[in-house]
């Protein structure tokens, strides 16, 4: 039996020390970033963060909304074949960024063929392959296969949270490793399963892993505040995919419920009771729900929310004098901590 015994950090053990800046207003910072991804040598400019694929969050209208702003959506998987092919005309019709959302599949038969049905008339150019465990050869065989059949796309795929898997999905043809296994607001695989790995060690191991070969990784999940962002970016995550501090607004599609005179959302995880039994009819007896339900504030239209958090990711760029986002890594220096939030006030 092995021990490791090496500490592994979450967001909440550490803060980003301040530096000498020469930067006079967070206005001066440009959160834009560019990459060539590895594969398709095609080109992304705009804000890296991604709404995730759950039903609640990766709308059609969430996607209209975040793109004004440079931001991305992975459109959830339970939309129709029609649905979508409309979605990704429009969005090409209209000149949009592709980027601006991604296609999300599972790793079955019929997502592959549903994925071709949508892709028939409208070519989709970023892709989400993406299970709950990224470390079985089966994931990593249909990555192969996707890659293999459509060359041009921008696959992000996952989730994982090691470096020597980080890079096999990167030589098997993924452009953007998804990281994170359990650090979800509405996840309780580590409760379940015992199975995890601190999300900012995990982003900071597979990010060195994959920036190695040229390739970018995504930080998914357990991001509660925008600081958190900052930590995220400032471990060298490329991109950030975003659930609950996306919940809660008018272009979700969580069920608005009031309880003792305030409005609040329905939230659940995509492998909760509530998903599977929404989606697969029920809760397999074989396995058990790694989600939950929660009910989330009703927080009105996402852009004030994308204000905050873009703001918070900007100041953290003042405050160690990055004028770009990407120069965000080189200077954070991350300090241990054991106390960051004064509570007094709750
Ligand atoms: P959040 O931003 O809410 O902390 O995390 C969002 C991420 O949680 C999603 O992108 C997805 O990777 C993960 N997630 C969503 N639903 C579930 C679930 O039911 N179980 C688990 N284990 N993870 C989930």
């Amino acid at each position: 039996m092995h021990i490791e015994e090496a500490v592994k950090l979450d967001f909440k053990d550490v803060l980003i020390r301040p530096k000498r800046s020469t930067l006079n207003s967070r206005s001066e910072v440009d959160i834009r970033r560019e990459f060539v991804f590895r594969h398709t040598q095609k080109k992304y400019h705009g804000i890296p963060i991604i709404a995730a694929n759950m039903d609640a969050v990766g709308t059609m209208e969430m996607a209209q909304a975040l793109l004004l702003h440079g931001l991305s959506t992975a459109l959830h998987k339970h939309y129709s074949i029609d649905q979508l092919a409309q979605f990704f005309t429009g969005l090409r019709a209209a000149g949009s960024p592709m980027s601006s959302a991604f296609y999300s599949m599972g790793i079955g038969e019929t997502d592959f063929d549903k994925f071709i049905a949508v892709n028939a008339n409208t070519p989709i150019d970023h892709v989400c392959i993406d299970v709950a465990n990224g470390y079985t050869e089966r994931f990593i065989n249909y990555v192969k296969k996707v890659r293999a059949a459509k060359p041009d796309l921008v696959i992000m795929a996952g989730n994982v949270v090691t470096g020597d898997i980080t890079e096999e999905l990167i030589l098997a043809g993924a452009d953007i490793v998804k990281v994170g296994i359990g650090p979800g607001s509405v996840c309780t695989t580590r409760k379940l399963t015992g199975i995890g790995y601190p999300q900012l060690s995990a982003v900071i191991e597979c990010a060195d892993a994959a920036h190695g070969l040229g390739g970018q990784i995504c930080a998914d999940g357990g991001c509660a505040v925008p600081g958190d962002l900052a930590k995220a970016f400032g471990g060298g995550a490329d991109f950030i995919m975003l659930g609950g501090m996306l919940a809660g607004h008018d272009e979700c599609a969580g069920e608005l419920v009031e309880r003792d005179g305030a409005m609040f959302q329905r939230f659940y995880g995509m492998s909760s009771r509530t998903a599977m039994e929404k989606y697969s009819g029920g809760v397999a007896t074989y396995r058990a729900s790694e989600g939950k339900e929660v009910l989330v504030p009703y927080r009105g239209p996402v852009a004030d929310t994308l204000l905050d958090i873009l703001g918070g990711v900007r100041s953290a760029c003042t405050y160690v004098g990055a004028h770009k986002l990407k120069e965000l890594t080189k200077r954070t220096t991350f300090i241990r901590v054991t106390q960051q939030l004064n509570e007094v006030f709750g």
